[in-house]
């Protein structure tokens, strides 16, 4: 059967979804003659939060062929090696989520099992000894990984602090020098053809009407195109991640530059500090059930370490995702899709996530049933299980306080249930190839939680209990040695890719 080429594709919304597909489409439908316009408004404006990212989105922008330096440069980004989350478990405590692989694997068995041999014995090194970017995210270092054989630093994965309308802003650049044609605009409204409920047209306030094969939907919470026109259905999630508002403001920086984001526990829900080289961003992640608004702003202003740089911005979400992402001719991507609340930064992932899977399930003009439910399927999938991730996080800490309480109380979604099952037994994260966050992200945050496996995996008894203990501390050696080679972030980016002064 010939091909009927999608020839147009109209991007609803001008945040970091807009233009972040705008600039995936582009690089990856390029030679195909299909026409991209974006449509956004500025008197709408977007978000303007969504600051730290996790590694995936190093590949992604160098897939597009983006210089990194460039874009840390024109973004006023800093380095980001993990996430810790202090006064989490319980009040004084404090834990790294590093980023990358740590440690070995003797005939299939990590080290984390080795690990908890030695812990069992009460002879273990701290967990985070073994990490290389946990150990230089503490000491406020950074540096690229090096190609050097058996060394840790070949090991260091990174991800990125950046100001998020400043990336939107570089993405549009980009996707503009690519033929996306821009039009400034607010949709008035939205037509839905009666024949089989896809959308036909839209028409902005100036009367203007845009007809497109394919509609993005990147509108925001609105979500405009995918729940105003289509009635597509959202599948709340507040029963498990109960915070719903954020209070945000950025402040001056003290100090100097950290190398890791950092989530400080409250009361109610919790603070995000994410440096940058101009300033710094926070925000009061919390449940409007729990506590109010005036007492969170307070909160928030009252724990800056610099003068905030303006009024804290209040946000209003629901936790959950659209019922289907792709519905018809429609694909939502962002916060149009879902949300699932910034503790671990995966916001910006999602987005990667939902341009580069829409690449690969790309339709022609039939749209195709199975494509379209090929894509929902993944993106479900992704959804969920990066959901269970964050879920872990409030449903396992010591924390008093009726918010904590009920966090650890809840009742958990079936796959979170019996992963939890799995690792109380052995200490085993079983989990598919395919999600976001391996094994070690898992072992990490359940440690840091402490939540204790009743034994180790049997394989690690392969080798003795002293033998182990040596090769552990080994590890933690060679990772204390290299760390101390690595310079300050500070340094690393005033000598490769600091921004000019704003
Ligand atoms: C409190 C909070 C903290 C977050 N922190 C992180 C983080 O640390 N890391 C991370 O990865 N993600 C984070 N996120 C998520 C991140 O902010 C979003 O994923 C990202 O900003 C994308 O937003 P968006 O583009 O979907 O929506 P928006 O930024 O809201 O953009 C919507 C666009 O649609 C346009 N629009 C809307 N209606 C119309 C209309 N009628 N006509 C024309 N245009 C219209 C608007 O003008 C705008 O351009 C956070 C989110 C929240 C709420």
């Amino acid at each position: 059967m010939p091909l009927d080429p999608v020839r147009s594709i109209a991007i609803v919304g001008g945040g970091t979804a807009g233009w972040m597909t705008a600039a995936t489409l582009s690089h990856y439908l390029k030679g195909l003659g299909c026409h991209i316009r974006l449509v956004e408004s500025s008197e709408i404006g977007t978000i303007g939060v969504g600051e730290a990212t996790i590694p995936p989105i190093i590949s992604h922008l160098a897939s597009l062929g983006i210089d990194e330096n460039d874009l840390i440069r024109k973004t006023q980004a800093t380095f980001k090696l993990g996430i810790e989350f202090k006064d989490w478990t319980q009040p004084g405590h404090s834990y790294i989520h590093p980023f990358g692989p740590t440690g070995f694997q003797r005939n299939g068995v990590d080290f984390t099992a080795y690990w908890l041999k030695c812990r069992e014995a009460g002879k273990a090194p701290p967990l985070e000894a073994h990490s290389i970017t946990a150990v230089a995210a503490r000491q406020a270092r950074f540096m690229r990984p090096v190609d050097l054989a058996n060394s840790p630093l070949q090991h260091i994965a990174y991800a990125l602090h950046l100001d998020a309308s400043l990336l939107a802003a570089y993405l549009r650049a980009y996707a503009e020098a690519r033929c996306v044609m821009r039009t400034e605009g607010k949709v008035r409204n939205v037509a839905v053809r009666p024949s089989d409920g896809f959308i036909e047209s839209i028409t902005l306030e100036s009367g203007e009407r845009i007809e497109a094969d394919l509609y993005i939907d990147c509108t925001g919470f609105r979500g405009l195109l995918i729940e105003g026109a289509l009635k597509t259905g959202y599948e709340d999630w507040t029963r498990w991640l109960p915070c719903d508002r954020a209070m945000a403001v950025a402040c001056e920086r003290t100090g100097p530059l950290s190398s890791h984001t950092l989530a400080m526990g409250r009361e109610v829900g919790w603070q995000w500090r994410i440096p940058l080289q101009h300033r710094v961003g926070n925000g009061y992640v919390y449940s409007s059930h729990f506590v109010k608004d005036e007492e969170a702003r307070d909160i928030l202003l009252g724990s800056l370490e610099g003068r905030a740089l303006r009024d804290p911005l209040a946000l209003r979400f629901t936790t959950g995702r659209r019922r289907l992402s792709w519905n018809k001719n429609c694909v939502a991507i962002g916060l149009s899709a879902g949300f699932l609340e910034p503790l671990e930064s995966t916001g910006i992932h999602m987005i990667q996530r939902g341009a580069f899977v829409l690449v690969n399930f790309f339709p022609d003009r039939r749209f195709r049933q199975a494509d379209i439910d090929g894509y929902n399927r993944r993106m479900t999938f992704e959804y969920e299980r990066v959901r269970d991730f964050i879920v872990a996080h409030y449903s396992q800490t010591r924390r008093e306080g009726e918010f904590w309480r009920y966090c650890r109380e809840m009742e958990l979604p079936d796959s979170l249930q019996e992963r939890l099952e799995l690792f109380r037994g052995y200490g085993r994260i079983i989990r598919d190839p395919a999600e976001l966050f391996s094994e070690q992200s898992w072992f990490f945050i359940l440690t840091g939680q402490d939540v204790r496996p009743a034994s180790y995996e049997p394989r690690a008894a392969d080798i003795s209990p002293a033998d182990t203990q040596r090769l552990l501390e080994q590890i933690t050696e060679v990772v204390a040695r290299c760390a101390a080679t690595m310079p300050p972030h500070q340094d690393f980016i005033a000598q490769n890719c600091a921004a000019p002064a704003p």
